[in-house]
């Protein structure tokens, strides 16, 4: 096969970032996506209330209308749910326009120095009680930074926080962000159809050797931190099998080259540029290229309850080298060939 049409994707997690960054990296989903979803931790100002959704909207809208040729890219809004999110504040964030609310437990991630100490507090169990009530659904990054935890061993160590949440509100939606492991692809499948996971392209690729095992690669570097090559094959075989509840959330996530390449380089893997051809090539090495669209462009929608996008976007099978630097990114991949361009 060498044309790959494709529905405009969904990228059901997205770091645009605020400021210049934004300006720099929103055109490149734009360009393939008909919406992503556009993560709250951001900094100075991170996106907790129905104002922070305006004003963010707001600041994306800005430079999607600074576009020449202005794409049909939509972009869904979130806030950050911390200890002191309140009822009244996601009734007021959806009213803004947020259509899911996202958890950092504390200390896992970039800007999750203000995460969330307990899923079980009494405060926050009223907040996914009405998360739940108005139809809300709860994003996870989910992983617990605890005492003589190993950073491999975050996720396995949050998925009973997980099932605890599933069987309290059983009619939340729940999504289990990024997936990274065997034993977290295990417990979806086996959770109801409201609880979903978003896998990235980044982990469909990498190892943990890929970060550390070969000279360190700051760019590989990412939360949850690549695995095994088991958890990797668990990956694949969830992405390509045509089970709905696993869909694409890339977690394209920019930092400048200068904020990696340094003594505590910052997390994140920058996909964007090379999202949908990295996608193809993945697909096609697992030997279904024909699902591909179920991971991009379907089964997102269908669990978030939304209409499929309009508009498709083509691929071509043609060899090209990916820049070594994007303005003021290393995009993923950078200096090596993708066997698939964007027409
Ligand atoms: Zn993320």
């Amino acid at each position: 096969m060498e044309r790959v049409t494709l529905r405009r994707l969904d990228d059901m997690h997205c770091h645009f970032r605020t400021g210049p960054l934004l300006t720099e990296v929103l055109p490149f989903t734009a360009q393939y996506a008909g919406r992503g979803i556009a993560m709250p931790n951001t900094r100075p100002r991170a996106i907790l209330t129905g104002k922070d959704v305006a004003w963010y909207h707001d600041g994306i809208m800005r430079v999607l209308d600074g576009l020449l040729n202005r794409p049909t890219f939509e972009p869904l809004m979130t806030i950050e749910i911390r200890d002191n999110t309140t009822p009244e504040m996601i009734v007021e964030a959806q009213n803004a326009g947020a259509m899911a609310g996202k958890v950092y437990p504390l200390g896992v991630t970039t800007n999750s120095n203000e995460g969330l100490h307990n899923f079980s507090g009494r405060r926050v169990s009223r907040t996914f009680q009405a998360m739940q009530d108005v139809g809300i659904p709860l994003l996870i990054h989910g992983e617990l930074d605890q005492e003589r935890t190993l950073v491999t061993q975050r996720e396995e160590v949050f998925l009973p926080t997980l099932l605890r949440l599933a069987c309290k509100f059983p009619n939340l939606k729940i999504v289990l962000e990024h997936v990274s492991t065997k034993v977290a692809v295990e417990t979806i499948k086996q959770c109801g159809e409201n609880i979903a996971a978003t896998i990235t392209a980044h982990h469909l690729c990498l190892t943990l050797n890929d970060v550390i095992g070969d000279g360190i690669k700051p760019h590989h570097a990412c939360m949850p931190i690549p695995k095994g090559f088991a958890d990797r094959d668990a990956l694949i075989e969830a992405a390509t099998s045509g089970n709905p509840k696993f869909f694409l959330g890339s977690d394209t996530a920019p930092h400048p080259k200068e904020r990696k390449e340094c003594a505590r380089g910052a997390c994140g893997v920058y996909t964007a540029p090379v999202l949908p051809q990295l996608l193809a090539e993945i697909f096609e090495k697992a030997g279904h290229l024909d699902r591909l669209e179920n991971f991009t462009s379907r089964f997102g929608a269908m669990f978030y309850g939304l209409p499929l996008n309009e508009g498709s976007i083509t691929l071509t099978k043609k060899e090209w080298m990916v820049p070594n630097q994007i303005k003021s990114v290393v995009p993923f991949r950078a200096g090596t060939k993708l066997q698939w361009q964007l027409a």
